[in-house]
């Protein structure tokens, strides 16, 4: 039996677990995916013990992301990401991959909306802004990002300048929505109350809006959006699309897409 798993906290309301299980099962496959909460300052212990262990693949989440990438070999889109959300542990060392980034532009792919030549504005500049404003940058979009702190916008900007991406605070806002064909919430702010990052005044018809996140799944800027005629992309399709990457490169199967998309979406 092949053995995957989620490692952070907390995790134990994760949908990473029936979404995982019910591929195995649609593909017959010997695996189980299991949660795991290890104490923050043990986190080498808890991949080399996994590896050890012979423990398949694990996906990380907050709020190790950034500290699990000096435990693995990164790839190229984790390592110009700055974090990593899927450990492979395979045969050698293991590799970290960021499959947020796939998340994000298969989220849009599925929904017609094409990237190339776009303008975006992410909304946040913590780990899901960064792989959302890399996957939008090196997929060929005009990027800025606005965040709650000026600093972290800026940072991420500076971070990726080669694509020419900018950021400042959420003031500017205001400027680039107004033009903009795509807008990324990679903040949490929808999630604990019924509030939204982008003013609705803001948003328009010829928008595309992911929201990030998933429960709940129609969040306030998702709402004002669909008033306004924009497409709306709800978190859980980037949930899906980042397990769907993951999946495929451990089992090395094609993913059983809808079946995941059904057992994810059955559990919000
Ligand atoms: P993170 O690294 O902690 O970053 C949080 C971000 O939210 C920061 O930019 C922070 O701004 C901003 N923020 C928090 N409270 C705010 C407020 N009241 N007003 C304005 N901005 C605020 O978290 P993360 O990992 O990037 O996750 C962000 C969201 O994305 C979460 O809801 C998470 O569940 C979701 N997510 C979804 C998926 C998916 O597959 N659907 C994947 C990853 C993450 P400051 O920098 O100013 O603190």
């Amino acid at each position: 039996m092949q053995v995957y798993g989620l490692v952070g906290s907390p995790v134990e309301h994760s949908l990473s677990p029936p979404m995982h299980e019910a591929a195995y099962e649609e593909l017959g496959l010997d695996a189980r995916y299991v949660t795991l909460e290890p104490d923050a300052d043990r986190l080498d212990e808890a991949f080399a013990g996994a590896d050890a262990l012979g423990v398949a693949g694990l996906n990380v989440t907050v709020p190790f992301k950034q500290d699990a990438l000096a435990h693995v070999e990164p790839s190229p889109t984790a390592e110009a990401v700055g974090a990593i959300n899927t450990i492979d542990f395979g045969p050698e060392t293991p590799v970290g991959y960021n499959t947020d980034v796939s998340g994000v532009t298969r989220s849009f792919a599925h929904h017609d909306v094409t990237i190339d030549g776009s303008s975006a504005v992410v909304v946040g500049a913590g780990g899901a802004g960064r792989a959302a404003a890399y996957a939008l940058a090196d997929t060929g979009a005009t990027v800025h990002v606005a965040n709650r702190t000026v600093e972290r916008a800026t940072e991420l900007a500076t971070t990726f300048s080669e694509f020419g991406v900018t950021g400042a605070g959420l003031g500017s806002l205001e400027s680039t929505v107004p033009d903009a064909d795509l807008v990324v919430n990679a903040t949490s702010v929808g999630m604990e109350e019924d509030a939204s990052p982008v003013p609705a005044a803001l948003l328009h018809e010829d928008l595309a809006v992911l929201d990030a996140v998933y429960a709940p799944l129609e969040t306030r800027l998702l709402r004002d959006a669909a008033a306004v005629g924009a497409t709306t992309i709800d978190g859980a399709w980037m949930l899906l699309y980042q397990g769907v990457e993951a999946f495929e490169r451990w089992t090395g199967e094609t993913a059983p897409v809808d079946v995941m998309n059904d057992a994810l979406r059955s559990h919000l």
